[in-house]
């Protein structure tokens, strides 16, 4: 399907997992895409696609942003997806580790609507994609008290930046995965002393008796990229394997 030709997308998080699997289907489906990441030798596994051009950029360097932003011209879809899983409940949790976390999940999400947003209302379009998960918005998993606010706060930014710019033709979703494979997800499985009971734990969670592939994600993303979803705003999609049912 060329349901994105003629369109350009700026991904963030795009060197691995969700975000590489959505650049990989968004140039599939005929956007150019700008795929950037703090980790340039991820990046390099995906230069060179047809429709792919990677760039480094770490979302929390608020000047690297602005130079990017810039730089890249017309912006059509803007996807959101750098993140990072903090485990621990309150207690366990520093306020070092809840800056670090809302920093990377939500105020870089706020900079990079804030960048991008200006040419979307001129040119008098775009969509805008926000990684949430089911943590946070739609549910709490244990151990994940600031990887859910932060998550949640996802949500609640969705939502307002959905309603400010309705009627200048921008509209802004957030999709909210369950677990999904990705090499963070082996990392947080091993961080925990006991690889498998944590995978079966994961998997136990989702009734569909699995965990999601990135690629399902990805195409959520570009069906929120595509025209295809024009009367879809402020939403917030869980792809979860019926976690939250
Ligand atoms: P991942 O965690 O394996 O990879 C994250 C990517 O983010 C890496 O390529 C990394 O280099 C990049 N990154 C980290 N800091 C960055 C920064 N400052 N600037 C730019 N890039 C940076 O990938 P994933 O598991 O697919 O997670 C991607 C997003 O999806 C995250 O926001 C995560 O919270 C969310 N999410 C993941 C799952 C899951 O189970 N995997 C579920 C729900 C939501």
């Amino acid at each position: 399907m060329q349901r994105l030709a003629g369109k350009r997308a700026l991904i963030t998080a795009a060197g691995q997992g969700i975000g590489r699997a959505t650049a990989l289907r968004l140039a599939e489906e005929g956007a150019e895409v700008l795929a950037t990441d703090i980790n340039e030798a991820a990046l390099a596994e995906i230069a060179g696609t047809p429709g792919i051009t990677t760039k480094v950029l770490n979302v929390l360097d608020p000047e690297a942003v602005k130079e990017a932003i810039a730089a890249a011209g017309r912006i059509d879809i803007l996807f959101n997806c750098a993140g990072v899983v903090h485990a621990g409940d309150i207690l366990t949790s520093t306020e070092d580790d809840w800056d670090f976390a809302f920093n990377l999940n939500a105020k870089a999400m706020y900079r990079m609507i804030r960048a991008v947003l200006p040419g979307m209302v001129a040119q008098g379009g775009g969509s805008i994609i926000n990684m949430a998960s089911v943590a946070g918005p739609l549910t709490a998993p244990p151990n994940r008290f600031i990887y859910s606010a932060s998550k949640a706060a996802v949500g609640g930014l969705t939502k307002s930046v959905a309603q400010d710019y309705v009627k200048q033709g921008i509209r802004c979703n957030a999709v909210c995965p369950g677990t999904v494979d990705s090499p963070s997800l082996h990392q947080r499985l091993r961080d925990t002393g006991n690889y498998e009971a944590a995978l079966e734990a994961f998997i136990a969670r989702q009734p569909m008796g699995r965990i999601g592939k990135p690629e399902e994600i990805a195409a959520m993303v570009a069906y929120l990229a595509a025209d295809e979803s024009a009367y879809t705003t402020g939403q917030l999609l869980a792809l979860d394997g019926g976690w939250t049912i």
